[in-house]
């Protein structure tokens, strides 16, 4: 039985937190919403007072929050996990962050004396709950083969990217294609139904065809041809747009950063904005297509 802090117990953190309870293993959790804490010990888990709380005593402290200041509050702040963790303590920070953050904190747990791997995830709460997430790793060799009969609880695939940050790097880089394909995607579908092709047909031969990918076999924003995508359910996330906006403004930001021209990149995070701005930031990220039909 391994001993674990859990600091961010939302609607990733909660279920992922519990299939680790489900697995034998003992989990002290901490959150600043004290439902999501209920919500953590009603599934087995203790209950911490603070995010250095949890990590006291922890052999491993897990972190599933928001954003990169969240991040750098929790473990860098005066009371803080680098501040409380007993040496030895494996850091897994399982948010989707900024590369450069990801690669700041690792760094400065490193100085402290502290392995860490940033291990941000793919697969959604429907993953989270299922234990099927995927995992992209950045970090080193020992500590990644430490955390991994951890990470295979909560997911079923699982990456070592490369060092510190690079875990960040692949999410990253996969969202930024998948914002992109969704848009791409959502204007053949559009333009399609304008010049009296029908949607099923297009997705055959798509499908099968050079333009077939993720976005349109697995995720396909029209109803009909994929009967478990979320245009079936009204849009109804699935993966919401405000993230998927999130995630397309941490790519702009590391563009800038390193000087790289990401036009597509720019744009479809320009779309998104707009998508979301009009009230539609909850709704799933394939309902992006109702706004380009519309125009
Ligand atoms: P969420 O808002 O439901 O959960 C985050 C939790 O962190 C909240 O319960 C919040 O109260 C808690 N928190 C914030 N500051 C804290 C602090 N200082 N100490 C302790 N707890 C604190 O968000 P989520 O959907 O669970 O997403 C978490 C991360 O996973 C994000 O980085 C997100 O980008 C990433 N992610 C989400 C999805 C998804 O579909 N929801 C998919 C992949 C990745």
């Amino acid at each position: 039985m391994t001993s674990i802090g859990f600091i961010g117990l939302g609607n990733m953190g909660g279920p992922m937190a519990r299939n680790l309870i489900s697995a034998g293993h003992a989990v002290a959790g901490f959150d600043v919403e004290a439902s999501a804490l209920d919500r953590a010990v009603g599934n087995g888990a203790t209950a911490a007072a603070s995010a250095a709380g949890s990590a006291v005593g922890c052999d491993v402290v897990i972190t599933m929050l928001p954003a990169g200041e969240y991040v750098r509050q929790v473990y860098l702040g005066d009371d803080g996990v680098l501040a409380s963790a007993a040496p030895g303590t494996l850091l897994i920070d399982c948010s989707t962050i900024d590369v450069a953050t990801a690669r700041g904190v690792n760094e400065a747990a490193a100085t402290r004396g502290f392995e860490m791997l940033d291990a941000p995830v793919s697969g959604g709460v429907g993953g989270a709950e299922a234990g099927t997430l995927t995992f992209m790793v950045g970090g080193a060799s020992t500590p990644f083969e430490r955390a991994r009969p951890l990470l295979d609880i909560m997911g079923s695939n699982v990456f070592h990217t490369g060092g510190p940050g690079n875990g960040q790097a692949a999410k990253m880089c996969n969202n930024m294609i998948l914002g992109i394909s969704m848009i791409a995607v959502s204007e053949a579908f559009t333009l399609a139904n304008k010049v009296g092709l029908g949607a099923q047909t297009l997705f055959d031969v798509v499908s099968t065809a050079s333009g077939q990918c993720w976005s349109l076999t697995s995720y396909c924003p029209v109803p009909g041809p994929v009967p478990t995508s979320p245009a079936n359910h009204d849009y109804q996330a699935g993966f919401p747009s405000d993230m998927m906006l999130k995630d397309l403004r941490l790519a702009q930001e590391s563009a800038g950063l390193t000087g790289v021209s990401t036009r597509l990149g720019a744009e479809a995070e320009a779309i998104y904005a707009r998508y979301c701005e009009s009230g539609d930031g909850a709704s799933d990220f394939s309902g992006i297509i109702r706004m380009i039909a519309e125009k």
